[in-house]
């Protein structure tokens, strides 16, 4: 799918379970409605893992950890960044569990990967979902209006400061 595509698609399903725009995003909305998928926050997972995602088979189930030990702010990003994978590449989880570290969050370098072309492109479009997920284009061009303040925006969509830059100026609001 395209980057356009899917900046569509993750700001349609964000408005559907968040039509008044909360924030933090009231995943718990989606869980409601979606019962192949379970989020669950663990302090279990390794310090280096953000975020795994993977299918049970037998139960037909999703299940996403996010890692509790991570601030606010990245297991808000975690859990939208693994919510792209469920949208946008259930196939492939069922073939292969999908375990995020910092660094894909961060700048997409993976870790425990069998294809890595494949897991770059998965990695990217799993970001691209994330960020207009938690950060869609209209709130952002208003809270942009009144704010004027990178770290201020970044507060009202509880994200961390790097990630609202990164959406700022992808919509051309900052350079
Ligand atoms: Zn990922």
């Amino acid at each position: 799918m395209d980057t356009e595509k899917i900046q569509n698609y993750a700001e349609q399903l964000s408005r559907q379970y968040n039509p008044e725009g909360l924030s933090p995003y009231p995943f718990g909305n989606i869980q409601k409605d979606k019962k192949d998928l379970k989020i669950l926050l663990t302090e279990k997972l390794p310090g280096s893992v953000s975020g795994v995602i993977v299918f049970f088979p037998k139960e037909s189930i999703f299940i996403i950890l996010v890692n509790k030990t991570k601030p606010p702010t990245r297991r808000n990003f975690t859990i939208a960044h693994e919510l792209g994978h469920y949208f946008l590449h259930s196939d492939e989880i069922k073939k292969e569990m999908i375990v995020d570290s910092d660094n894909v969050l961060d700048k997409v370098n993976m870790l425990y990967r069998r294809d890595k072309g494949l897991s770059t492109k998965m990695e990217i479009e799993a970001n691209n979902f994330a960020a207009s997920f938690l950060m869609p284009a209209d709130l952002v061009r208003k809270a942009w209006e009144k704010l004027k303040d990178i770290e201020g925006c970044s507060q009202v969509f509880n994200v961390s400061v790097e990630a609202m830059s990164i959406r700022l100026s992808r919509l051309g609001l900052v350079t």
